[in-house]
């Protein structure tokens, strides 16, 4: 089975108003220092004699586009030589705009990078400024015709709606203008006021308020539509995908997680999926950089590196509620029920029979296919409320 390779890297220029991800501000001056730890990391997978196949590697953050050159080709040559890289491998890096020159795009698409993610977030300038972004609607041009001029035929676009102070129109256009930039994919997400973030603390202040239910609802329908006018392929919850000649221009790296397949995690906060265990790094830079250091010895695997903080196994039941949780954010695809079959040797339809025919009942779920191609999905009711009905397979 393939397998996929997810990197953190946890440096940005400074904190976003609405960012609670596993990041630091102001370091990146140890920016080669952590290049370096993960090669060590990396280096870890020479321990097994046959080399584990990647068909996808993902660098995200954080803001990775804040690492040098010279240090992804260290980590991209480190990851060559301890993985057996399919021909096609998917290579994607998460960019900010304004962080991304024509030269190091350029750099990137030469070390052999293939999909870029540009984290544009909004395309209108008051969002940016309360967001708290670095970046202007002008750097998200540059980047986008950057990132063409340098090779890069799989763009996504990340926005982000149901901002508080947001309305229809404003998001109409937010999205509009992104759309008139042709990416190939797009990733939206609707606003969680965090805590321990600054909107958090404007929200316990009184200064705003979370977006409106329904409103947000209306939101995201019409991103589905206007994406859909667009020619975007609505695959999962979240994202759209260009439908272009047959070529599959979703992504493979996230279709990994979905399809509940393995995936290792390096690098400080990183998480990975692999040999039935669920894998968390130290989230603490300095710890991972000392942990990595201190590396001596040739006892570590990937499922037991000095960063590994937790290593828990994940039994069969859980892997089945896991399968079908991630699977049904497949909004056409869904979970079938031969290949459920397959992986657990026993039937979806008898293991999950009341949660199905209660979400069937409820117009959430649907049955489509016969024989080899049987399978559940959800509704477009069911895709309005997806997490409530994910939560009915916990
Ligand atoms: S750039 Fe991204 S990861 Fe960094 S602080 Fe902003 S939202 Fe968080």
């Amino acid at each position: 089975m393939n397998h996929s390779l997810y990197v953190h890297i946890p440096f940005c220029k400074h904190r976003c108003h609405y960012c609670d991800f596993i990041t630091t501000a102001g370091r990146e001056s140890e920016l080669p220092l952590y290049a370096d730890a993960l090669v060590k990391e990396i280096r870890i997978a020479n321990q097994y004699t046959e080399k584990i196949p990647l068909h996808s590697i993902y660098f995200g953050g954080g803001t990775p586009s804040l690492m040098a050159l010279k240090d992804y080709e260290k980590v991209l040559e480190a990851i060559r030589q301890s993985y057996a890289l399919t021909e096609e491998c998917e290579i994607s890096l998460e960019a900010n705009p304004g962080t991304i020159q024509a030269d190091y795009l350029k750099g990137l698409h030469a070390l052999g990078f293939n999909r870029i993610s540009i984290g544009v977030q909004s395309t209108d300038s008051f969002d940016l400024a309360r967001l708290d972004r670095v970046h202007s609607i002008r750097d998200v041009l540059t980047s986008v015709s950057g990132a063409r001029r340098a090779g890069f035929r799989n763009i996504n676009l990340d926005l982000i709606f149901g901002l508080p102070w947001q309305d229809l129109e404003s998001w109409r256009n937010s999205l509009q203008r992104a759309i008139d930039l042709q990416p190939e994919h797009f990733s939206l997400y609707s606003l969680i006021i965090e805590e321990g973030t600054a909107l958090y603390r404007w929200h316990q202040r009184g200064l705003i308020e979370p977006q409106d239910q329904d409103l947000q609802a209306d939101m995201y329908e019409l991103a589905m539509e206007l994406l859909a006018e667009a020619g975007y392929q609505h695959y999962e919850i979240s994202n759209w995908a260009k439908e272009n000649d047959g070529v599959d221009l979703r992504c493979r790296h996230n279709l990994q997680y979905w399809l509940n397949d393995p995936y290792i995690g390096v690098g400080a906060g990183a998480q990975g999926y692999f040999e039935h265990l669920r894998l968390v790094n130290t989230p603490g830079l300095t710890d991972y950089i000392t942990r990595m250091q201190g590396a001596g010895g040739a006892d570590w695997t990937p499922t037991n590196t000095p960063a590994t903080i937790s290593s828990e196994f994940v039994d069969p039941e859980t892997r089945m509620m896991d399968e079908m949780m991630l699977g049904l954010r497949l909004i056409r695809q869904g979970v079938g029920a031969k290949n459920f079959h397959r992986r657990y040797n026993a039937s979806m339809e008898a293991v999950f029979e009341a949660e199905l025919n209660r979400l069937v009942g409820l117009g959430l779920l649907e049955w489509v296919g016969e024989g080899e191609s049987k399978r559940i999905r959800l509704t477009h009711r069911g895709t309005m409320v997806g997490n409530q009905v994910f939560m009915a397979f916990v």
